[in-house]
């Protein structure tokens, strides 16, 4: 069963137009599905559609089996991990607090809050000696990888990511790629991922949509897309980012 689908939800801001139009879609389980296309294209509003940020204009969003209740908003975030752009640390806290703060918050054990906290951080290849250490005494990429500590600690069965490697230099990137990889292998959840970025979407996700206008263009693996694009702009799409 998909633990998010879309059933024909549309979206408008101002009651005009569709930032996005008639979305049907699946997210199957364990999987990870990354959302392409051009900026304005609707990407962060159908995320913001599964966290509840943002309501359909009709249709409705299902998250874990169920229409999502707008009444119920917090109880539902705490299930879902969220990573955006930039990493959202708090400045004046240490790193093993910003990792372990949902888990505090909701009591958790001390030993179990902090074998989680060193858990991810081996997972995600910070050396555990940056535990006391501010967010300003790391890089952009060590930043980051605490930002998806923060957000796999109550080890969310679903896991939205707005952008999340955008700021990050070539090579971080790709070191963090990996560790993307390797986290879903040992811990698999169900992943939904914006990106402007084919090349990481092909790298990272098994399936793939593509928007466009609010629209979805083609759903695909990112093999079935590259070897046979529905429309003319999944084509051309492919060829200025690929460079094919
Ligand atoms: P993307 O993430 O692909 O760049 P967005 O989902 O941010 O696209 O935006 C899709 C469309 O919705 C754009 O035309 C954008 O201007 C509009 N939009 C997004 N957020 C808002 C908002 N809060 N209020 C009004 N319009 C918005």
């Amino acid at each position: 069963m998909p633990l998010i689908s879309f059933d024909h939800v549309y979206k408008s801001y101002d009651g005009k137009e569709y930032a996005l139009h008639d979305i049907h879609l699946a997210f199957p389980e364990n999987v990870t599905t990354a959302i392409v296309g051009p900026s304005g294209s609707g990407k962060s509003t159908l995320l913001q559609l599964i966290n509840g940020l943002e309501r359909p204009s009709d249709g409705l969003v299902f998250v874990f089996g169920n229409a999502i209740d707008y009444t119920q908003l917090p109880a539902l975030r705490r299930r879902l991990g969220y990573a955006v752009q930039g990493t959202g640390l708090f400045p004046h806290l240490t790193v093993t607090e910003n990792i372990t703060l949902l888990a505090v918050l909701e009591k958790w054990e001390p030993q179990r809050v902090w074998q989680r906290a060193e858990e991810l951080m081996r997972l995600t290849g910070l050396p555990l000696d940056f535990a006391k250490r501010y967010p300003y005494q790391l890089s952009g990429g060590q930043q980051q990888r605490v930002g998806l500590c923060r957000a796999m600690m109550l080890n969310p069965k679903i896991f939205l990511l707005d952008e999340a490697f955008g700021a990050l230099d070539p090579i971080t990137r790709s070191e963090i790629h990996q560790e993307f990889l390797h986290l879903q292998n040992v811990e698999p959840r169900t992943i939904v991922m914006v990106t402007h970025d084919l090349k990481e979407a092909l790298k990272l996700a098994q399936q793939i949509v593509i928007l466009n206008k609010g629209r979805i263009e083609q759903i695909g693996s990112g093999e079935q897309l590259l070897q046979n694009p529905a429309t003319e702009f999944v084509s051309n799409f492919f060829k200025s980012q690929l460079g094919a």
